[in-house]
């Protein structure tokens, strides 16, 4: 499989894309990025495919999440620990509640381009360019920062960099070992009701433990964890540069992460961000919003995945909790009989945002497990297999959606809202969801 040209891939047509006032800058930032070593490697790329072919199979649920964009401030070591440690334990809850595999990616390490609906932001009567993610231009309201710069590719590969070492050393040296699970979450376990549901999960999995010691079986699999990363992928400039041939199976692969998607505003058919996902051998996704049809989404399928490779290819639907119901059976049937094997994934973040009156981009809990149920619903009713869930999360406990066991409201938002994008369940309500998730797949 070859790749295009950068230049044939804006030819072809690329929406959302930033608009750099100096090509020699641009290219010189590309040229940068061309030159940098991988992210991530080939053979794990194939690892992560391989897990999601066991997803689509029925075999594994996938637990993928993050902020909605990451940011270079954010690049800190108790940030990014976290929003591991958030994962981890929901992986955990569903790996033990449900006793399901759980394959872990986070929307970590790259997640710094935003697609927006209007180009422009007006305040009080000034106008600028929207905020686009830390990979274009600053969140400041002010005519500098809101520029768009092609330095700031070369300061997200860095950010990534930093953030995947710190990925790696978490996962692989022994912070994630299932023993320490119970000091995960040491601070809050005492004070509410879920954290002591957790900790009594926890007690039961030391027990296992402490008798898998006494048999004197101690596999690796409760030492360390396979994390994987992924965003969505937006910008052609980055997304090509860190295209590379791998020579071992001399296919290419976007090393710049495990898993990318394509979001619901940039999915066109004949457009560079299918094209370009189209020819690379990483597991993709794309967004599926209420709007798409079965025939949209067969079509998708056969471009991204003409070879029908067992895990390339995962839906991830965002339909809204109002609309999953009428809208995503059909859909599935149609691609399930036209001999489609893909990992179906739910969103239930993207389809159920508003704004409340004191001006808060935000989400209710109760719609966000509204729409998981009904992907369940939809899915045991057709004999599909629910295959993971997709969700914007951080490990602070910051107050951007509404609801959860803590029961925040609207005049609680204002405490501590701390997203430059879309609000993000925060510990307590991603904890939350994960017990609620064990409990769908296990009835
Ligand atoms: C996102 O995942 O942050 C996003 C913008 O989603 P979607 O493309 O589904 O709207
Ligand atoms: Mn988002």
């Amino acid at each position: 499989m070859s790749i295009p040209s950068l230049a044939d891939l804006h030819a072809i047509g690329a929406a959302q894309q930033p608009t750099y006032p100096d090509p020699a800058r641009r290219d010189a930032a590309v040229d940068t990025l061309r030159r940098m070593p991988p992210l991530v490697f080939a053979g794990e790329c194939d690892a992560l495919r391989d897990r999601l072919a066991q997803v689509s199979r029925g075999e594994a649920f996938l637990l993928q999440g993050g902020d909605c964009a990451e940011t270079f401030e954010g690049v800190t070591a108790d940030n990014v620990r976290n929003k591991l440690r958030v994962l981890l334990s929901m992986a955990v809850v569903l790996t033990y509640a449900a006793s399901v595999p759980v394959v872990k990616v986070g929307r970590l390490a790259g997640q710094y381009a935003k697609p927006r609906s209007s180009d422009t932001e007006t305040r009080d009567g000034v106008t600028l360019p929207a905020y686009r993610g830390d990979a274009v231009n600053g969140f400041d309201f002010e005519p500098e920062s809101r520029a768009h710069d092609p330095q700031r590719l070369v300061d997200v590969y860095n950010a990534s960099s930093a953030t995947l070492n710190l990925a790696r050393a978490f996962t692989k040296g022994g912070y994630a070992d299932l023993r320490q699970m119970h000091s995960w979450n040491n601070d809050f376990v005492r004070n509410s009701p879920l954290g002591q549901r957790y900790e009594s999960m926890g007690r039961e999995i030391d027990k296992a433990l402490s008798f898998m010691d006494a048999i004197g079986v101690d596999p690796a699999q409760l030492h360390t964890v396979d994390f994987y990363s992924s965003h969505e992928a937006l910008l052609l400039e980055y997304e090509h540069a860190l295209t590379r041939i791998d020579q071992r199976t001399e296919q290419p692969y976007d090393v710049s992460a495990h898993f990318l998607w394509i979001g619901e505003r940039t999915r066109q058919l004949d457009g560079a961000h299918v094209e370009l996902l189209s020819r690379i051998a990483n597991p993709v996704g794309v967004k599926l919003g209420p709007t798409t049809s079965a025939d949209d989404a067969i079509a998708l399928a056969e471009k991204l995945n003409p070879d029908r490779i067992p895990g390339k290819l995962t839906f991830i639907t965002r339909f809204g909790a109002g609309k999953i119901r009428d809208g995503l059976p059909h859909i599935v049937e149609k691609v399930t009989a036209a001999g489609i094997e893909a990992a179906w994934v739910c969103d239930p973040m993207h389809g159920n945002t508003f704004s409340t009156d004191n001006g808060y981009k935000t989400r209710e809990f109760d719609d966000v497990i509204d729409e998981v149920r009904g992907f369940f619903e939809v899915h045991r009713s057709l004999g599909t297999w629910p295959g993971g869930v997709h969700v914007e999360l951080t490990g602070d406990d910051v107050t951007e959606c509404l609801g959860g066991g803590h029961k925040l409201s609207a005049a609680d938002l204002s405490t501590r809202y701390e997203t430059l994008c879309d609000p993000r369940l925060n510990r307590a309500q991603s904890l939350e969801l994960a017990f609620l998730v064990a409990q769908m797949l296990s009835e």
